[in-house]
């Protein structure tokens, strides 16, 4: 397994891989657990090449945020990946990556406003800035995305259409923890008993999609059974519960459908740690 650790060692590498073989790229934030995995799996099984990228991305943590404390573990993160059979990982410095002025951002304008972004104005700007960066020193044939971040899938697929990257994305499904929690680098914050307690935000979703399967089709009260249930938890409060077009994100206001087109987002808040999830429907 090769480790680069600036763009310049990247781009030597880069440039003697064959245009015959193809690349897949993972990025990630490091404290890798089986939700990055999965998705480094999958890359393996595709492409001949497989690149992660673990860099905690200063440009999307906002002013009050968990910057300085995100959970950190490179040797244990090189360890996983040497076993697991990647080819490459870039680990690059902050100063790398960005002039000090910050001063040049990619920034969606539309979806990025909803759900999260009401929450994290800066977010999805730190967000889409990074994966543009990455896409354009890695020049992979394929990048994968988990779907546990939808909102955030949603928005980088968009930016890959509109800007012309020659890359297909693929989504990956959310692997969660034996209790049904979304595996996240952020459940480090949470002892034994709240990750027992947070097992009823997946709980509340998977009750909204039995709902909807059972004829359901009023949001407003998918809505208030996925509040009740999760309030019944009195440690979580929550930040929204969305019931939308899951490639707009636009919020449905009429009948909910199971026609494959609906997606239930939530975010909710555990001893001000904050954890989000989502089902397709
Ligand atoms: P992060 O390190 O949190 O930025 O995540 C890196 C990638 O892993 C993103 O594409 C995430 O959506 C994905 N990911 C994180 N947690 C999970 C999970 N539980 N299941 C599937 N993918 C995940």
């Amino acid at each position: 397994m090769l480790t680069l650790k600036t763009s310049s060692e990247f781009l030597q590498w880069r440039a003697l891989v064959s245009p015959l073989e193809s690349i897949g790229l993972v990025p990630t934030m490091g404290a890798l657990h089986e939700g990055h995995l999965s998705l480094i799996r999958q890359s393996i099984k595709d492409c001949d090449i497989s690149c992660v990228s673990v860099f905690i991305n200063p440009l999307q943590f906002g002013v009050n945020e968990d910057l300085e404390s995100y959970p950190q573990d490179i040797v244990g993160d090189l360890k996983k990946l040497k076993a697991i059979g990647v080819d490459v990982v870039f680990i690059p410095h902050a100063n790398d990556i960005y002039d000090d002025d910050d001063s040049l951002l990619i920034v969606e304008n539309n979806l990025s406003r909803k759900l999260e972004g009401k929450s994290r104005p800066t977010f999805f700007s730190g967000v889409l800035t990074i994966v543009s960066k990455l896409l354009n020193l890695v020049r992979p044939d394929f990048a994968y995305f988990g779907m546990k971040d939808a909102q955030q899938l949603i928005i980088i697929q968009k930016m890959v259409k509109e800007m012309k990257y020659p890359v297909q994305i693929i989504p990956c499904k959310t692997i969660r923890e034996h209790n049904g929690l979304a595996m996240s680098s952020r459940n480090e914050y949470l002892n034994k008993e709240q990750r027992e307690n947070a097992k009823i935000i997946y709980l509340s979703l998977f009750h909204a999609r039995e709902l909807i399967n059972n004829g359901e089709t009023n949001p407003s009260i998918i809505k208030a059974a996925i509040k009740d249930m999760v309030l019944s938890e009195t440690t979580l409060t929550l930040d929204y519960i969305s019931i939308a077009e899951r490639e707009t994100l636009v919020e449905i206001t009429a009948d909910v459908k199971t026609n494959n087109k609906t997606l239930i987002l939530i975010a909710v808040f555990l001893n001000g740690v904050r954890l989000i999830d989502n089902i397709y429907i």
